[in-house]
């Protein structure tokens, strides 16, 4: 069996970074809390909880015995109502959100107080899309058509500029998509923000290439990450099958071609990648 593997694989420096953080406070203190997951891949998250990080609910803060404790900021980001509640609850906040993630909240808050209607492509219920638009006074989420249709019919008889922005990790084609249909019924007031990630933008054009190269490319990470997510739907448009695996099992279900590709979402660590690597030769071949 031939295997390509992507140029681009394992943790992106904003995710490494926040595992990194997470692991040296949890070597030096006790009492680490987070809610939610730090990065959407399990086997990190239960690797942290085995060093004693103690996990909460997404979007619940701990309501007792914080006063000598520390609090995790997820990789995603959090909006700053909640970030003003966690410093007076907490001995420290140690904020991990990703910096480029950080940087997208900063230029939104900017075009917010330049009165721009934003609109944001993203997933509603993602925790970055949340702790963006919680920072904004009216923001616009579009996740699918029926959205985009609905900012159209609002917007277009407003006044003023409205800025489209995006998630981190969303799909570039969705987003050029999205502007050129909101400029083509509002006019040369839409301004586009191109906000999603260049590391993300690497792993689509990756995906892309061992789609063109394989007969299937297998994406390693977890069904929760976007990123990931949106791998196996880049290798699928381009006309590839694609499988979703998380775990070496998962590949007993799967019977594979000659050649294959691998790559990971953003999240997903190496040595997760390495465990497939190793069992791949093993699976089932047509
Ligand atoms: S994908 Fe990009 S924005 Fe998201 S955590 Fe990684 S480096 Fe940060």
């Amino acid at each position: 069996m031939k295997v390509v593997v992507s140029d681009s694989i394992g943790f992106c420096h904003g995710v490494r970074r926040a595992v990194e953080k997470a692991k040296q406070c949890l070597a030096s203190c006790n009492n680490v809390h987070i809610s939610g997951d730090l990065v959407h891949n399990r086997s990190v998250c239960e690797e942290l909880e085995k060093a004693g990080l103690i996990v909460h609910p997404d979007g619940e803060i701990p309501g007792s015995e914080t006063e000598n404790s520390v609090i995790l900021i997820r990789a995603h980001g959090t909006d700053p109502t909640t970030e003003d509640e966690l410093k007076k609850k907490f001995l420290r906040v140690l904020d991990l959100t990703c910096p480029i993630v950080r940087s997208v909240f900063e230029q939104a808050e900017s075009l917010d107080r330049e009165n721009y209607h934003i609109v944001v492509l993203g997933k509603k219920h993602h925790p970055e899309t949340r702790a963006l638009t919680r920072r904004l006074q009216e923001p616009h989420v579009i996740e699918d058509d029926k959205d985009l249709d609905h900012v159209i019919c609002l917007l277009s008889s407003a006044e003023g500029k409205t800025a489209l922005i995006s998630q981190t990790t969303m799909s570039s084609e969705k987003y050029h998509n999205t502007l050129a249909k909101l400029r083509e019924n509002m006019g040369d007031r839409v301004y586009g923000f191109n906000t999603i990630c260049r590391e993300t933008l690497e792993r689509e054009c990756e995906a892309r290439r061992l789609a063109s190269e394989t007969d299937l490319v297998v994406v390693i990470g977890a069904s929760s990450s976007s990123n990931t997510r949106k791998l196996v739907s880049t290798v699928e448009t381009a006309g590839t099958a694609a499988i979703l695996v998380e775990e070496v099992r998962d590949l007993h279900s799967v019977t594979l071609p000659n050649t294959v590709g691998i790559i990971s979402g953003t999240s997903t660590p190496m040595k997760q990648v390495q465990q497939i690597l190793d069992n791949i030769e093993w699976a089932p071949r047509r």
